[in-house]
């Protein structure tokens, strides 16, 4: 038998308790979970790095779009049509 330190998957830290424990404590276990299998509320948080920075230059855009319309604002914008 040997005992191996083992340490958790989510922040590396030692892990005291059962052996059968695998993370140092739930929110790790989930944190875990959540980013390798990822679903429901956190299911957001996987995207790949393209993807986020896709969005970051979407995002950005259309702050620039929103500042431009504000500016070159038509006057007549809720129309008289
Ligand atoms: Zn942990």
């Amino acid at each position: 038998m040997t005992k191996a330190k083992r340490s958790c998957p989510a922040c590396g830290s030692g892990i005291n308790g059962h052996p059968n424990k695998k993370f140092c404590d739930s929110r790790c276990k989930d944190r875990h979970h959540n980013r390798y299998n990822p679903r429901g509320y956190y299911a957001h948080l996987a995207i790949s790095v393209e993807e986020a920075e896709a969005r970051e230059q979407e995002a950005m855009h259309n702050e620039a779009m929103d500042a431009q319309e504000a500016s070159e604002s038509p006057g007549g914008f809720f129309g008289d049509g």
